[in-house]
């Protein structure tokens, strides 16, 4: 397994963390109030976020992106290809290694994971399908993990993330005329 370099890690958070935040599928408290070196935790943002269970629970997220590069260029989307925005992706074994440490921490309940688009949607699914499994299968990682749906995904690898998540959704935006 490659060795994790944590402060480019700590880089690749900040950036893949502040993109999911446009997602609204989970809630977030959107603090900016850090620690100024005295006392107990930080309110300024770090990726972690609220969702509601089937049941009503309300559960901590380390809410990410795999990456925000994307060879689309929706008008409405921070990520989009023509933004002029940092950019950054993690590698599969980096979320997968972020999410064990953070719950170990008892600072999640599971994780979020959304995307922009690599090369095609399958092969940006692939590697979202690859963290849930490697978590449930090698890790034996039981919190909960929410996938979210690339578009273009083949069926078959939305059959296969669904072995792992506990939710899959799909964003559905609403175009409207351009001004
Ligand atoms: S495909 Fe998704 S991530 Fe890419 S620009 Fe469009 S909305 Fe954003």
């Amino acid at each position: 397994m490659a060795t994790i370099n944590y402060e480019r890690l700590q880089g690749k958070l900040n950036i893949l963390a502040d993109a999911a935040k446009y997602d609204v599928s989970c809630s977030s408290s959107a603090g900016t109030r850090k620690n100024q070196g005295g006392g107990l935790g930080d309110a300024s943002a770090t990726g972690i976020c609220h969702s509601y269970t089937e049941d009503g629970r309300c559960v901590s997220l380390l809410k990410i992106l795999l990456t925000n590069h994307c060879i689309y260029d929706c008008a409405y989307c921070t990520s989009r290809k023509s933004n002029d925005t940092p950019r950054a992706a993690f590698s599969v074994e980096e979320v997968v290694d972020l999410t064990m440490q953070f719950y170990r921490r008892n600072y999640i309940e599971g994780l979020f994971l959304s995307s922009g688009i690599f090369k095609s949607g399958d092969y940006t699914m692939e590697r979202l399908v690859e963290v849930a499994k490697i978590l449930r299968t090698r890790e034996r990682f039981n919190g909960y993990i929410h996938l979210k749906t690339i578009p273009g995904a083949s069926k078959e690898l939305l059959l296969e993330a669904g072995l792992y998540a506990d939710r899959l959704s799909v964003n559905i935006e609403i175009p409207t005329k351009s001004v």
